[in-house]
């Protein structure tokens, strides 16, 4: 590796969906002489096809997989034609085509297993990133392909270790030996027994941020199709704005509460490792985006995001009444089922809990009814409001509960960290609550 830091840049999957996206990429990753990662998604909607074809094959539906299958092979076919011009590049390209549609079709032939289902995932950003680099040679852009595979690992608790990455990774790009631009895929890893894996839907992202703490990035770049984090939902609200800067607390808690456009996980590497990220819009390059750094920029109250499918749980006990322990064994039970809990509210006599996955909601009530009585509301909404020094901020709170004043609120969690207050609404009152506290917080 080179003396200088390295940079990272992440393009999603609308980043490289289209030959004149992918055009657009190379003269983004070639703007400046910085040495640089380019981390790709899967073509957009590869992935959700991956998954059709892996569902279709699971129920044994092999006709159904095999028209799918078909069908993504004739959209890459034409992906080709509009990428490369010279014959030499299309034909490397078709070279590519074959022996990653051979394995699917292939597959089409061995019984369905779990370690097959993630190797079927897999072909997306394999072929993203061996197309890319057929595209910057037959431009002449000089680069090394970089295997993910070959460095990006998780544990036996399906965890990525830094450590073990950094090692890793630096082997390959020693290996590689000196290069401006190195390719790799997103979302794809190695897990503890050495098979294919993925670090889950929208992990690209992640990788991204893995590989930034690894070589201890400048900066860790993530391309997407919207200007940076917005102040509120731009599907739900009509006027909305992007963010300039977010402290990484900040942005953690925006990403976990459904700002689509950063996963969770990807913010702690970045902030233990303290790079900084900046979320950049691949059609407006020119464009401020959001900077995530340890600084939050300013005080008071920035974003508002939501989060859906919540359920709430009510455990009701007078026995609670002046008892030590009662919440230990509450919670025992969730870390039981394995379901984490994101949001608590207590009194006197009872405790709600929120949860996001209900998978086992009803072993839990089962394990909870000993304690008191249960009850249940599904059908949720989380709403966040994020900011920094909320508590600091005298008219935050006053506002905040002024604007919304006709909306019901079931719950209301404040003072768990200085930079979040969140309701649970009925999911029926959202997009009210969303354009209300638009105006109340932002007068918008
Ligand atoms: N291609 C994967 C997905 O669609 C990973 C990613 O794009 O981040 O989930
Ligand atoms: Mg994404």
């Amino acid at each position: 590796m080179g003396e200088g830091k390295m940079k990272i840049m992440k393009f999603g999957g609308t980043s490289v969906g289209k030959a004149e996206r992918m055009h657009q990429v190379s003269q983004l990753i070639t703007a400046d002489n910085e040495q640089k990662i380019v981390v790709l998604s899967a073509l957009s909607g590869t992935t959700n096809s991956l998954v059709e074809i892996s569902n279709a094959m699971a129920s044994a539906n092999k006709n159904e997989a095999k028209q799918f299958i078909e069908k993504l092979e004739n959209h890459y076919k034409e992906f080709v034609k509009s990428l490369l011009k010279t014959d030499a590049a299309l034909e490397s390209a078709n070279k590519v085509l074959q022996e990653h549609f051979e394995f699917l079709y292939i597959i089409l032939k061995i019984s369905f297993s779990e370690a097959l289902n993630k190797d079927i995932l897999a072909q997306g950003e394999l072929l993203s990133t061996k197309l890319f680099c057929i595209y910057l040679t037959e431009h002449n852009i000089d680069h090394a392909f970089l295997p993910a595979l070959e460095f990006m690992t998780i544990d036996s608790y399906d965890e990525p270790q830094v450590g073990t990455i950094k090692v890793k990774l630096s082997q390959m790009l020693k290996q590689l030996g000196e290069k401006k631009l190195y390719i790799t895929q997103g979302y794809i890893c190695r897990n503890s027994k050495g098979e294919v894996d993925n670090l889950k839907r929208g992990g690209s992202d992640y990788s991204a941020s893995l590989i930034a703490a690894a070589i201890n990035a400048s900066a860790c770049e993530i391309w997407t199709d919207i200007d940076g984090m917005h102040n509120n939902d731009p599907r739900i609200v009509k006027k909305t704005y992007p963010i300039e800067q977010l402290s990484f607390d900040e942005a953690a808690e925006l990403a976990y509460f459904g700002a689509k456009i950063l996963h969770p996980a990807s913010i702690w590497p970045a902030q233990f490792y303290n790079v900084p990220v900046k979320l950049l819009n691949t059609m407006e390059p020119t464009a401020k985006g959001t900077l995530i750094t340890e600084k939050a920029g300013s005080v008071g109250a920035k974003a508002i995001a939501a989060k859906d499918g919540i359920t709430a749980i009510r455990i009701k006990s007078s026995r609670m009444l002046l008892a030590y322990g009662f919440l230990r064994k509450v919670f025992e039970v969730f870390e039981k089922y394995r379901t984490s809990i994101d949001m608590v509210t207590t009194s006197e006599v009872a405790v709600s809990v929120t949860i996001d996955s209900d998978v086992f909601l009803k072993d839990i009530i089962k394990e909870l009814e000993p304690f008191g009585t249960v009850e249940i509301d599904s059908n949720q909404t989380l709403v966040s409001v994020v900011g920094n020094e909320i508590e600091e901020t005298k008219d935050v709170m006053k506002r905040l509960f002024d604007s919304i004043e006709p909306i019901p609120v079931r719950m209301v969690s404040y003072g768990g960290s200085k930079h979040n207050v969140t309701l649970l609404i009925d999911r029926q009152h959202k997009e009210q609550t969303l354009q209300l506290l638009n105006t109340g917080l932002f007068g918008l």
